[in-house]
């Protein structure tokens, strides 16, 4: 089972390799080609250039799959981790129905498979398994080592101080923190602009420390992706299971599992990643994935975790772009992971994508405008006109600006607003003598319901019911041991 799994993880490296160089070459050959080619200038992008460049549908090829492990695009489908999804949700307080659709894939296979994204997917699983080979070769060269055994339990506090500090504050850190997401825009950063950024380094001194003081430290017990999946993971339908006539107790497994998961018992614990090390390991063969029972997966606390997750996906409306977590891409430049809603309208052959992001925490917006002729495959290169007023109001030409001078082929236009509410903005532009007009929408500030009214009234009431059951679950026990002296 660990030799498959290393092929699919290795492989699954390979194709972010893969898709890095194939999305930068399909970048220069569109940030080059429409005026001069300077492909050649580079031998490996050259030798691409002969194999792929005359290719017909060679844009659709290259960048079929685009995006990192926050959040990709395969095709037309788009996929958001999970954890992207809680963070967004909990930071706007507001929920966007495209991206809960778009983090439902790995929600499904995690509900399907447990926490098997981690085990066979996460290229930081594979690295901390490389971290615990280090950590090993070092200690059996009679090297001794720090030994730090944090509980499983402090991840999920990690997750919930995330989830805290973006209800209050606004801002959580997962992005930041959580390794899929670095390594994979590290592998970007270094194919496209040839450096790493502070991701890498994040990520040596998660190693550093996985070395020095424990071995799968951050799966286990730190990362907050890995709690999330494991949360989800209650109620997955496969799991590792213990065919207990054949198992002699002898413990082995329950050492080897590098989440702590107990495979000896019935079933492993939903911090089980499926990484198949007991099932390899085991001497009488007595483990194996299996298909779990409706009542295990379905008890009391799984029941609950789900009551309140439906509670938690309360649908609004919400405030905005970048905030959102949905990946963008632009015609030239392929943005990565950076979250926002595009809006995108055809006039005749043009077509116009609109885009816009609030200032943090300010009253301004951002506004971005890209245009091409669908035909031709040329982005528009004129004067963009920016009109904004608000559902009641005429347009006015004080809140009008007119840009000539596109960053990335992409027109951007500053505007703030005194009223939250939801603005047209106008977007013209002329294009061999004719004049394209067409209107896009803007919420600015708070247009949503705060879903806070809702959960709050709920959460008092699911207190209420704890405090009960805990009371009577004491009183019951009390009784138990009374009768049992009496
Ligand atoms: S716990 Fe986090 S870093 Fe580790 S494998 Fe899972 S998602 Fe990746
Ligand atoms: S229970 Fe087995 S499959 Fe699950 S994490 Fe532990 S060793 Fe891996």
């Amino acid at each position: 089972m660990v030799k498959k799994r290393r092929i699919v993880q290795i492989g699954f490296i390979f194709f972010l390799l893969v898709v890095g160089f194939l999305n930068y070459y399909e970048n220069q050959k569109l940030k080059q080609n429409f005026d001069r080619f300077l492909i050649k200038d580079s031998f490996f992008l050259g030798a691409m250039d002969k194999v792929f460049g005359a290719l017909e549908n060679r844009h659709e090829i290259m960048t079929f799959v685009q995006g990192d492990l926050w959040a990709l695009r395969v095709g037309k489908m788009r996929i958001v981790d999970p954890l992207a999804l809680i963070g967004n949700i909990t930071r706007t307080r507001s929920f966007y129905l495209p991206m809960i659709i778009f983090a439902m894939i790995p929600i499904i296979f995690t509900i399907i498979f447990g926490r098997f994204y981690c085990g066979w997917l996460c290229p930081m699983g594979l690295l901390g398994e490389v971290n615990a080979k280090i950590r090993e070769f070092i200690i059996n060269s009679n090297i001794s080592l720090f030994d730090v055994n944090l509980s499983t339990k402090a991840k999920y506090y990690v997750l919930g101080f995330g989830l805290f500090t973006g209800m209050v504050f606004g801002v959580h850190y997962f992005f930041v923190i959580y390794p899929p997401k670095l390594i994979s825009y590290e592998i970007y950063s270094l194919i496209t602009y040839g450096y790493v950024s502070y991701g890498f380094f994040t990520i040596l001194t998660i190693s550093i420390i996985e070395i020095l003081f424990g071995s799968r430290l951050w799966c286990r017990s730190i990362c907050p992706g890995g709690a999330l999946y494991s949360l989800i993971s209650k109620i997955r339908v496969v799991g590792v299971s213990n065919e207990k006539e054949a198992c002699n107790a002898c413990g082995i497994c329950d050492k080897k599992c590098p989440h702590d998961a107990v495979p000896s018992g019935a079933a492993a614990t939903s911090e089980c990643d499926q990484c198949g090390i007991c099932i390899d390991i085991c001497p009488k063969k007595s483990l194996s994935y299996s298909k779990r029972n409706f009542a295990d997966i379905f008890n009391r606390k799984t029941l609950l975790f789900f009551i309140i997750t439906i509670l938690y996906f309360n649908a609004s409306t919400v405030e905005a772009h970048h905030v959102r977590g949905l990946p963008h891409y632009a015609y030239a430049e392929n943005y990565q992971e950076t979250a926002t809603i595009e809006e995108n309208k055809t006039q005749g052959d043009m077509e116009i994508v609109f885009s816009y992001l609030r200032v943090f925490k300010s009253k301004n917006y951002m506004m971005a405008v890209y245009i091409k002729n669908k035909i031709t495959d040329k982005p528009y290169e004129g004067t963009v006109n920016f009109l904004v007023f608000g559902r009641h109001e005429s347009p006015d030409a004080a809140h009008s600006a007119d840009v000539s001078d596109p960053m990335a082929h992409t027109f951007r236009a500053g505007w703030s607003y005194e009223e939250d509410g939801v603005y047209t903005v106008r977007i013209s532009f002329v294009e061999e003598g004719k004049k394209y007009v067409e209107d896009f929408t803007l919420q600015a500030g708070n247009v949503g319901f705060n879903y806070l009214w809702i959960i709050i009234p709920f959460a008092v009431v699911f207190f209420l019911i704890g405090l009960i059951l805990y009371k009577r679950n004491k009183e019951m026990k009390l009784g138990t041991k009374i009768r049992i002296r009496s």
